[in-house]
Formats: structure tokens, C-alpha cells, sequence
């Protein structure tokens, strides 16, 4: 009980920054008809929606989420193609685990698990590297994520390897912010801290420059959030469109340089897909040629020769795509906390613990 009582203790200290820069807000919003601001990060959301911070906005500033979710941007073509190479090959395959719980037609990579295909549920491409040590078959890592996660798999594919492969399915986050900003309403956006710390400040100063959308870079605590949203609005009562680092303490102007030599040497870019995006330019992060004999894609392609992307009819109604463009919440799919929930997902936007519908179902926002 003492705990319990320290613990409310110390979030109603927490909470005291936020409700002070709250009344902050509603005291500036009152210049602005209405004010649409995205943010581009699964922990964005989880902040959001478990501090309820929606709750302490004025009517007319809306805080959508965007595609800031890695598990649930990559496409179901990626899924299927992972599940065609097990039918096809004697591999074992590596992966994390929301990623293994996302459904394609009726099935996942759990469930093919127990049909008896050899996969692995792992935390990082280090544990995939061990596996492929002592493995007697090819182990394949799926490679997924941002900026975030492009570094750790680079290093791991710096030394020569045996026995080890990657499918790659990293995407470059600043395609999509700019293929984002192309066609939409948004006025604003809170950049993800994360990715951040890897890519530094200048590649959002491009999107300012193009665009002319002011951004602030966040970190993850409730008075974090709440001062981006304070900072945005204060540079747009001014007239300021900038983009400012409230994450300091965490993003350098340049990034992690030695994090981007690395992406450098192992990525190239090509036209992938991202789901609720579509193609963008640039966004995917394959293998340069001088790592080909590691890439999955490459040297299984006999395995790929009769790959066929179909369409997974049973998402006809998921509204996955349009909550990843904040252009829908969780709530305007017909199938929120119904047919789709926790325990049973049909999107990949419930499976991961970063995305927004999966989000709003454990906090309760169902309600
Ligand atoms: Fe898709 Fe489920 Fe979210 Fe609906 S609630 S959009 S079905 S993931």
C-alpha cells in the first residue's frame, strides 16, 4: 500500500510540469482556429495516450498519430515473402517477436512455428548472429525498423559472417516524412526522438525548407510531449517556422556520425513500400552489392522466382494504412476492440506494442 501511495505520489508531482504547460497552451491556442499536430513516433503515442495528455488539450489543437510505428509500416508483401522462403527453403528464421504475431492471411510467423518451421524469436541481430554459430541450417534475420535499428544491423554485417543472412526490410524514415508531407493538412510535427539521435537535425530542416511545416524533436516523458506542443505553437504565434530540439539531452545537431558511416557502407536506397503509404522514393534500406552475399533477397532469389504478392482479404476492413496517416483513429474502425483486439489482431497496428491501435486498447481509450 506504502508503494502504491509513493507511486501516486510521485506521478502527481510528474504531472505538475504538464498541467502547468497545459494551461500554457490554452492560453496561446486561443489565437488559432485550429491546430492539427502529427506526431511520428510509436512511443509518442504510448506517452500520449497513457498520461491521457489528449485530454489536457484545448478542442481546437488535435494531436494525430503518424507512421511511426516500424512493425506496423512494413507491408504485408514483406510478411508473405519471409513466408514463401520458409515453405521454400530448409532455413531457420529469426525475428522479433511482434513481428511474428502480425497476421497474413489467417496466419503468422507463430503459427507457422507450430506447424513446425524452425523460427526464432530474438531481441536483437546479435542473438540471430549466436544462433547462426550453432546452427546447421542458414539462419535468416528479418530485418525491420528505422534509423534506430539500421545501425546495430550494419555492425553486425561489417564482419565476415558464416551461416548468417539478413532480409532486409529497414526503411529510411525522412522519405516518408517528405512522400507525409506531399499531401497533407498537418501543421505541425513532433519528430521522433529516437531516429533522431541517429539522424541528427539537418534532415528535418530540409522538410522545413520544402515544406515550411514547423517540427520540434521530442523525447518520451509527458512534460517532453507537452513542451513540443507549447514550442510549436509559440513559433507559430510568432511567425517562427523552425524546426527546435527539445531533445538535447539526447540529439546532436550532426546525429550519431559513426552510426551513419555505418548505414552508409551496408544500405542503399530503393523504392519500397510502407503500408498506408504506399511506394516511397527512396525509403528502402536493401543491401549495398559489396554485402550481397548476405542479402536473404539475393541469395535465396531462386526461392522468390514464383513469388506472388496477393492481397490478404480478411484486412478488407482494417483501417491500419489510415491510422498510420493520422487521417483515422483507432476508434473509426469498425472493427476496434471488436473482431480486432489484443489477444486477436487483425492488423498489424494492434499487434505491436507501438502502435496506435494496440495502444489505445490496453489503455483502456476503448472505453
Ligand atoms: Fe486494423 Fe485492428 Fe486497428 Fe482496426 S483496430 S485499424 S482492424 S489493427
Amino acid at each position: 500500500r506504502r508503494q502504491k501511495r509513493l507511486g501516486s505520489c510521485w506521478r502527481e508531482l510528474q504531472m505538475k510540469p504538464v498541467i502547468r504547460l497545459s494551461e500554457k497552451i490554452r492560453e496561446l491556442s486561443k489565437e488559432f482556429e485550429s491546430v492539427k499536430i502529427m506526431h511520428l513516433c510509436g512511443t509518442h503515442e504510448d506517452t500520449i495516450t497513457k498520461y491521457n495528455l489528449r485530454s489536457l488539450l484545448p478542442e481546437n489543437i488535435s494531436l494525430l498519430s503518424g507512421p511511426g510505428c516500424p512493425v506496423c509500416i512494413t507491408p504485408d508483401e514483406d510478411i508473405q515473402m519471409v513466408m514463401h522462403l520458409l515453405e521454400k527453403e530448409n532455413i531457420t528464421l529469426a525475428t522479433f517477436g511482434d513481428m511474428a504475431r502480425v497476421p497474413f492471411q489467417g496466419k503468422s510467423l507463430f503459427t507457422l512455428r507450430a506447424e513446425g518451421y524452425d523460427i526464432r524469436i530474438v531481441y536483437s541481430i546479435f542473438d540471430s548472429l549466436k544462433l547462426a554459430e550453432s546452427s546447421d541450417r542458414p539462419v535468416v534475420h528479418f530485418a525491420i525498423g528505422f534509423e534506430t535499428t539500421m545501425p546495430s544491423t550494419a555492425i553486425a554485417l561489417l564482419d565476415e559472417k558464416e551461416n548468417f543472412y539478413v532480409f532486409s526490410a529497414h526503411r529510411f524514415f525522412i522519405p516518408a516524412v517528405h512522400a507525409l508531407c506531399e499531401n497533407t493538412t498537418v501543421d505541425a510535427f513532433i519528430n521522433p526522438g529516437h531516429v533522431s539521435t541517429i539522424i541528427g537535425v539537418k534532415p528535418y530542416r530540409e522538410i522545413l525548407k520544402k515544406y515550411g511545416i514547423p517540427q520540434v524533436i521530442a523525447g518520451f516523458e509527458p512534460e517532453d510531449v507537452m513542451l513540443a506542443i507549447y514550442l510549436l505553437l509559440e513559433a507559430m504565434s510568432d511567425g517562427r517556422r523552425e524546426v527546435i530540439n527539445e531533445y538535447s539531452r539526447a540529439v546532436k545537431e550532426e546525429g550519431n556520425v559513426r552510426a551513419l558511416e555505418a548505414m552508409d557502407r551496408v544500405f542503399r536506397k530503393e523504392d519500397w513500400s510502407w503500408r498506408g503509404l504506399g511506394v516511397v522514393k527512396g525509403s528502402g534500406g536493401a543491401l549495398a552489392k559489396r554485402f550481397e552475399q548476405f542479402d536473404a533477397r539475393k541469395v535465396f532469389e531462386d526461392a522468390f522466382a514464383d513469388f506472388q504478392p496477393v492481397e490478404d482479404k480478411s484486412k478488407r476492413l482494417c483501417r491500419c494504412g489510415d491510422v498510420l496517416k493520422g487521417i483515422a483513429t483507432p476508434k473509426d474502425c469498425p472493427l476496434f476492440m471488436k473482431a480486432c483486439n489484443p489477444r486477436n489482431p487483425v492488423g498489424a497496428c494492434m499487434v505491436s506494442v507501438e502502435g496506435t491501435c494496440n495502444i489505445w486498447a490496453t489503455s483502456g481509450t476503448s472505453r
